[in-house]
């Protein structure tokens, strides 16, 4: 993310204020625009009251750019859900802000948002199936006790993952999304992607079950970004593409803040144009600080991943995939 002022007093903003804690001037964001001050033309999202969503309305429409992408949102009826709903979409909006920056389709061919999310509580009765967090042909759902940091961290806890976010379930959940619409657009994309990834054609189910089951190969961390990429293809895909999407956001974030050299891009268009050698070389270099600092602080590793070539390897083809697809189109960065 990048930095951003106060239209009014030049104060910094953060991008979750809906108005500047310095002056007062209620904020609206425009993706590709920005923030400014709300004037009586600019629309809110209808979700500004409710959740605190502070992005302008699309235009002709009630809610905003990354709103409109919920087509099911938590029981309200339910106490939690409203400040559950509130957080899933704070963590949504960055994770929308950078799919629009780097240029990918957020429509299907009949205009509709595309990817869609699903955000659903487990049903009251213990007997029915639990909501599972996952991707179907452009629907996301996720099990809104994600929001819930106690019940992610005893998940995080009991699944023995290193790593589990709001944010990450959403980059890799969108990732999913994108496979499948870039080698929809180009055959000749999965045929690159099955060079690089595997052959997606085995069975998923039981590549899924043998996972859990087996556990990941031994030597995984020599050729996985996660033990849970091993599973299958469409899942170390899904892994990767969200790496890649962490990598973009967290170079804008600290070149943003004069955290990394400054002969590499911000914008994340422009950082996709560059090998993903040379932003995870900075990203390494970052990460074993932060990592060093978040330390200090007793707390847990910022960054507890190893970008080894392999991996990088595979960033690299997603990267060439979105610079190379027909679909990305250059939009303004704000
Ligand atoms: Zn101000
Ligand atoms: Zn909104
Ligand atoms: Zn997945």
């Amino acid at each position: 993310m990048r930095r951003f002022r106060c239209p009014s007093c030049q104060h910094e903003v953060f991008f979750s204020n809906t108005a500047c804690l310095n002056c007062g001037t209620v904020l609206i964001y425009k993706p590709g625009a920005g923030f400014s001050a709300s004037t009586p033309d600019a629309v809110p999202c209808a979700n500004r009251d409710s959740i605190g969503c502070n992005w302008i309305a699309a235009d002709g429409q009630d809610l905003c750019l990354s709103c409109a992408h919920t087509i099911v949102v938590p029981d309200l009826g339910v106490e939690g859900n409203l400040d559950r709903w509130a957080r899933i979409e704070a963590a949504k909006r960055p994770v929308m802000r950078a799919l629009f920056h780097m240029g990918l389709p957020l429509r299907d061919t009949t205009g509709a948002p595309a990817p869609v999310f699903k955000l659903k509580g487990d049903p009251l009765d213990p007997d029915r199936p639990r909501v599972l967090t996952g991707h179907d042909s452009g629907t996301i759902t996720l099990n809104i006790e994600e929001a819930d940091d106690d019940q992610r961290e005893a998940m995080r806890s009991a699944m023995g993952e290193p790593y589990r976010t709001l944010s990450g379930h959403f980059r890799h959940e969108v990732g999913h999304h994108y496979w499948a619409l870039l080698t929809e657009a180009d055959p000749r994309a999965l045929e690159t992607l099955r060079a690089v990834f595997g052959d997606d054609r085995q069975d998923y189910g039981e590549a899924l079950a043998a996972h859990y089951r087996d556990g990941p190969p031994a030597d995984w961390e020599d050729r996985f970004i996660s033990a849970y990429a091993s599973a299958h293809p469409w899942e170390d895909f899904a892994e990767t593409w969200a790496h890649v999407m962490h990598l973009l956001d967290g170079i804008e974030t600290a070149r943003a803040f004069g955290l990394i050299p400054a002969d590499l891009p911000v914008e994340p268009a422009d950082l996709l144009a560059l090998p993903m050698a040379r932003l995870a070389e900075a990203w390494i270099e970052l990460s074993i600080a932060l990592n060093a600092v978040n330390q200090a602080m007793g707390h847990e590793t910022f960054y507890p991943f190893v970008l080894n070539g392999a991996v990088i390897e595979k960033m690299d083809a997603i990267r060439r995939l979105i610079v190379g697809s027909r679909l990305v189109e250059p939009r303004k960065v704000a």
